[in-house]
């Protein structure tokens, strides 16, 4: 299935659906990463995504999860137009298995959730409270309840598959609008309580469509619109240059004298090599 992301609304109350599985196996492949560290990226970059869907064009949203495991940081960087890219910062670790699955909490350990939000227009907002349990779709929903008082339904899922490879990711975000009737709340409560988890309903099989069926099960709503999301980072050569020319003839002279130079891109693991002309030609700008 086709990576995408979907919303819908009904009952004064709207959803968004999102279909990461792509995406997130190209994480995994691109920073080697772990099966905790697969689902922990895969997680917080669906999140992102999910976050985004209300952006504009020129916008772009970045979700950081600092806390004091092993991972230690997780950040994924969202943008208005359905790209995603994303790292973190110990790759491979490994824990054993918590209550039969992935101790993503564990790894993530205690700390923070920073939220910001690059509209384009103002300096960029940041929004930061603490991580309630790690596990990051709670940590999202804690987020937008106590930073952005919106309260909402946040759920996400990895489904990593004994290869290693992932067989299934997405999640939903429904955040009930001031409108909405006690009723229906109480309907879309008991349709999220009796839900499985979201990424063995997206291994099944599962589309945005299904995903709003099911949680708008017994409320009338409307599927508004789809769009295709992929793995994309901004980084280029030129960028990577503008980073070797920002750190001075010192820094540059002392890396020509050791022969040549390798920059790798956190965010896409894309490395950038640098010949000593290169390094030299970069010094005498
Ligand atoms: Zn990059």
């Amino acid at each position: 299935m086709q990576d995408l992301i979907a919303r819908a609304s009904g009952g004064g109350v709207r959803a968004f659906a999102a279909i990461t599985t792509n995406l997130v196996d190209e994480a995994r492949c691109r920073h080697s990463l772990y099966p905790i560290a697969t689902a922990a990226l895969g997680r917080t970059m669906t999140a992102a995504i999910l976050l985004a869907a209300n952006l504009k064009t020129e916008e772009t949203i970045t979700i950081r999860i600092k806390g004091d495991g092993p991972l230690e940081q997780v950040v994924a960087d969202a943008r208005a137009d359905g790209t995603v890219r994303g790292y973190v910062h110990h790759p491979q670790i490994d824990l054993p298995l918590h209550n039969g699955k992935l101790a993503v909490g564990q790894a993530v350990g205690n700390g923070f959730i920073h939220v910001t939000r690059f509209t384009g227009m103002k300096d960029p907002f940041t929004g930061s409270v603490p991580l309630v349990s790690g596990e990051i779709a709670e940590d999202v929903t804690n987020y937008l309840l106590v930073s952005e008082q919106i309260p909402s339904s946040v759920a996400l899922g990895v489904l990593v598959e004994t290869d290693l490879s992932v067989g299934a990711a997405g999640g939903f975000m429904v955040q009930a609008m001031p409108g909405a009737s006690d009723e229906v709340l109480k309907q879309l409560e008991n349709n999220i309580a009796t839900l499985p988890p979201v990424s063995q309903l997206i291994k099944e099989g599962a589309d945005p469509a299904k995903l709003f069926d099911l949680l708008f099960a017994g409320i009338d709503y409307t599927y508004l619109d789809e769009n295709p999301l992929k793995f994309a980072c901004s980084c280029n050569r030129e960028r990577v240059e503008k980073i070797l020319l920002s750190l001075g003839k010192d820094e540059l002279n002392q890396l020509a004298a050791e022969g040549q130079a390798e920059l790798t891109c956190h965010f896409c693991s894309q490395q950038y090599q640098f010949s000593q002309q290169e390094i030299q030609a970069l010094h005498e700008k």
